[in-house]
């Protein structure tokens, strides 16, 4: 076959993907040859998964699935239009009154990501002369969001309520009557860190300084708190909370995202909520799989899937802690494994793969530079038995003192 000349923006990107390679960060999407769960075949080989956010395993539950059959034969495949103009079905109403009763708040509203839903809602809450302080850790939609706002944004220490502190302080300083509205953007669980932010603290340090508070509960929701609405539930400030964020991808098994809120609030964000009004409704499949999964979620096997996925998260934590990894407080299904140089966590993600463990590296731009690790996520699917295949390959791969020193000195 004829080699085609680059056109000038090829040579340009192969240039950058050259460098993106010469860092040791280069990427391949892996193809999966089975559905989500505990064991995936990649490659032809059969392998423990324990990269997924299925914390539940509800993306493979056979209710979760029927339920998005179902709504494919009722519903059809695709939703035809943005949700003001023909798309919202009924499936869309339930799915939002639904949200609202779990999250037991006055009303929520459901949009086709994670992503979109903080793209939609941080830029229609604030804009140019306003000030948005998010954590450094936060999710890159977080971050995305702040900036497309074109608020000022202004950046706090990881959890660092002091830092926030001054942030707000500075925000709040200027002339009476001159004072910007001010959003503070978190998480709840980190998502590549599996730490918890000082959320009581946060909400008396926000409430104090009049800012309002945007808290992101990807990776909590589902799993903590007595009805599993997530930590700020579990922390007992959720209605001092101003808008409460969350995905319907991770524990739930399906795709999507929500603000959950007051009526007000939702009532504004359908209004002026761009990636809500200008995209296409989720699927009705999609929309289905997320209603089951919060029923399973809000029954008594829902809590026997919590209880089952805390006691994988116990004997992870037994296994990390056996083998020198220091550990997160509270537990957390989230355990990252600080390898630190890039480099390095390829080849020990190679060494787990070789021993049937499916655990890859994550590198810059997800993390810091030099602050490469494996994030180790457990599942309420995961048996016993994986747990131990999981113990013996860890046992073989490097040490966690070695990387340690690594990563504060990067
Ligand atoms: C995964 C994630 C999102 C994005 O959710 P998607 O539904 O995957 O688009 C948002 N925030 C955080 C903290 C996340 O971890």
């Amino acid at each position: 076959m004829a080699h085609q000349r680059m056109n000038t923006l090829d040579r340009e990107l192969s240039a950058r993907l050259a460098e993106i390679r010469r860092a040791g960060l280069e990427r391949r999407l892996r193809r999966l040859d089975s559905p989500q769960g505990p064991q995936i075949v990649v490659g032809g080989r059969r392998l423990v998964n324990f990269a997924s956010n299925d914390y539940l395993g509800l993306a493979n539950h056979p209710a979760v699935k029927e339920a998005a059959a179902k709504a494919v034969a009722d519903f059809g495949a695709g939703a035809g239009a943005a949700r003001l103009v023909c798309g919202s079905q009924a499936l869309h109403q339930q799915l939002d009154e639904q949200l609202a009763a779990f999250k037991g708040t006055e009303a929520a509203l459901s949009f086709s990501s994670g992503y979109a839903t903080a793209l939609g809602t941080v830029p229609a809450l604030v804009s140019r002369g306003d000030v948005v302080i998010v954590d450094k850790l936060a999710h890159a939609c977080l971050i995305d969001a702040a900036r497309l706002s074109g608020a000022t944004l202004r950046v706090f220490a990881h959890n660092d309520l002091k830092d926030l502190e001054a942030k707000l302080r500075w925000a709040t300083g200027g002339a009476a009557g001159k004072q910007p509205r001010v959003l503070v953007v978190t998480e709840s669980l980190f998502s590549m860190d599996g730490d918890v932010a000082p959320l009581r603290e946060l909400v008396e340090l926000k409430d104090r300084y009049g800012a309002w508070l945007l808290l992101d509960e990807a990776h909590a929701t589902g799993l903590y708190g007595a009805r599993g609405r997530g930590l700020a539930e579990a922390c007992g400030g959720a209605d001092r909370i101003e808008v409460q964020m969350g995905t319907l991808s991770k524990a739930l098994g399906a795709a999507g995202g929500y603000i959950a809120g007051s009526r007000v609030l939702i009532d504004y964000l359908i209004h002026r909520a761009r990636s809500f009004m200008f995209s296409t409704a989720p699927v009705p499949a999609a929309v289905a799989a997320a209603s089951a999964a919060l029923q399973i979620l809000q029954s008594a096997e829902g809590q026997q899937r919590r209880a089952q996925l805390w006691a994988r998260v116990d004997r992870a934590r037994q296994t990390l802690a056996k083998l020198g990894w220091p550990l997160a407080e509270p537990p957390s299904p989230i355990l990252p494994l600080r390898v630190g140089s890039e480099a390095r966590a390829v080849a020990w993600a190679e060494q787990l793969w070789a021993q049937g463990i499916f655990l890859p590296a994550i590198r810059y731009p997800t993390v810091a530079r030099g602050q490469a690790r494996l994030r180790l996520s457990v599942s309420a699917a995961h048996t016993a038995a994986d747990l131990d295949q999981l113990e013996a390959a860890l046992a073989g791969v490097g040490q966690p003192a070695l990387s340690v020193g690594d990563a504060s000195a990067g």
